[in-house]
């Protein structure tokens, strides 16, 4: 047989465009055929809005699920959506919203597919309330590269529905599943924007806003120079008025070509961050919000990835524990601001205790910290391999679906149960991020 034709694919980061076998399946039927005993190791993908390696299989097969993304049922009283695992967040909320439900939990973007937010058990703004996304899933099916199709939830096969939460796409082509959905009162929520001028007074306001039950919390923060640490803290309820407006427009800007990296730099972050931190700080602070500008700010600006230039960019996401968050930070802030690199978006959230049900989750109870560094090559590897120390010190670990670098070291210490997965593993599933970090042990 020919060799077949390798589609470049890039991640979100877009660092490399490593050539895949394509496939597109439209039925379940084509996809258990393109995953048959026999056929080129491969790996599911979704929106592809994974920052790293964790969806790419260079040189493997990729298998496209966004056109296996038809609802199955959905039960309106209870609040219980079946669908296959290539719908999006989007077409989720459009369904369910007008009857009053939505998602129970969601990321930074609605441009994501089910199966995606179940492979990396994301997080929302309300983790501290509700926990992760795979605490909602109630049940799924799982076809595997044996021939074999197996349901799961926590009472059948338990141990293969904690492993495929979180489970980074390893255990299987996730074809559908159950999912609980949140009751709300209207598609708008009231929104409070409030000042801090450093760590001690950004952990001040999350602790106060979980004793005053805001439901959805999180923070910008300023890392560059003298200015590292202070920021805006933005904390939203969902509101009874407004009703239940859907307002997907969809996209308001593109950006429409690649601009030379160097745009990003030091001294534009800079003036940047000095612009916001001042708008915010002086603005109206207390708004009714619909959720689209609440929840998804940068879905406004499409392929807003390019601004990072030719190179790419990384995204370091961590969380710290507990019982160290504090000094931790601190000391991510230090050598962050002292290394000169800026950082464009930095968001820092308190995590709650809920556990989730996946083997290799990455929310823990502390402190999550997502900066994003354009490539700059060895400068900013140094600066990672500092942060690394730190998080591994505390005990901490960092995100697999916003990395694209981290050593396997890092990650089993941060991930203990990454044995369990490897246990569970289809053995003909193959990822470059789980061959990074698990090796032939994987
Ligand atoms: C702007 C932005 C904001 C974000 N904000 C957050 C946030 O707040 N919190 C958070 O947790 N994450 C966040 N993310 C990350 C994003 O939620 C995750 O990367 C998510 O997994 C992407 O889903 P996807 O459909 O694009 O999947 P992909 O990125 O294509 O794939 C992700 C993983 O899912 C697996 N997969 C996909 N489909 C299947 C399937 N059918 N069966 C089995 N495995 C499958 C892939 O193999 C891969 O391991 C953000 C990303 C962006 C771009």
């Amino acid at each position: 047989m020919a060799d077949p034709v390798l589609t470049p694919i890039e991640s979100w980061g877009r660092i490399g465009a490593p050539g895949h076998d394509l496939v597109t399946p439209w039925t379940l039927a084509q996809a258990r055929q393109a995953i048959r005993p026999g056929a080129t190791p491969w790996l599911a993908h979704g929106m592809g809005r994974s920052y790293g390696d964790v969806a790419l299989n260079a040189g493997g097969r990729l298998i496209d699920t966004t056109r296996l993304d038809r609802f199955i049922a959905f039960d309106r009283d209870a609040g219980v959506l079946e669908a296959e695992a290539g719908v999006t967040l989007e077409d989720v909320i459009r369904l369910v919203l007008p009857h009053g439900w939505f998602l129970p939990t969601t990321p930074g973007t609605k441009f994501v597919t089910l199966a995606g937010a179940v492979a990396n058990d994301v997080h929302g703004k309300n983790h501290h309330r509700v926990g992760t996304f795979g605490c909602w899933v109630r049940s799924m099916e799982l076809a595997r590269s044996d021939g074999s199709l197996c349901r799961c939830s926590l009472d059948e096969n338990p141990e293969l529905f904690r492993a495929t939460i979180g489970g980074l796409g390893l255990t299987g082509l996730i074809t559908k599943l159950s999912l609980q959905l949140a009751r709300v009162p209207g598609a708008y929520l009231d929104s409070e924007e409030v000042p801090f001028h450093n760590l001690g007074e950004f952990f001040a306001l999350a602790a106060d806003s979980d004793a005053e039950t805001w439901e959805h919390t999180v923070a910008w923060m300023d890392c560059v120079g003298r200015s590292a640490g202070r920021g805006i803290f933005m904390r939203a309820n969902w509101s009874d008025k407004g009703g239940y407006d859907l307002r997907l427009d969809g996209m308001k800007v593109t950006v429409p070509f690649q601009p030379p990296g160097f745009l990003l730099n030091s001294a534009t972050i800079k003036l940047f961050n000095e612009t916001f931190y001042r708008i915010k700080s002086w603005r109206a602070r207390r708004t009714l919000q619909h959720f689209d500008p609440c929840f998804y700010p940068l879905d406004s600006i499409n392929r807003w990835n390019l601004l990072y230039g030719r190179r790419g960019f990384y995204q370091y996401q961590c969380v710290i524990p507990r019982a160290v968050q504090r000094e931790a930070m601190d000391e991510l802030l230090k050598i962050i601001s002292a290394s000169g690199l800026a950082s464009f978006l930095v968001v820092i959230k308190v995590f709650g205790d809920k556990p989730s049900p996946g083997y290799l989750s990455f929310p823990m109870p502390g402190t999550n910290l997502a900066l994003d560094f354009p490539n700059c090559g060895a400068t900013v590897h140094k600066l990672f391999e500092r942060m690394d120390k730190i998080v591994a010190d505390a005990k901490g670990r960092i995100y697999p679906c916003k990395d694209g670098r981290m050593p396997a070291d890092i990650f089993k210490s941060g991930y203990p149960g990454w044995t369990k997965l490897a246990a569970l593993k289809d053995p003909n599933i193959h990822s470059d991020l789980w061959s990074r970090v698990a090796g032939s042990q994987g």
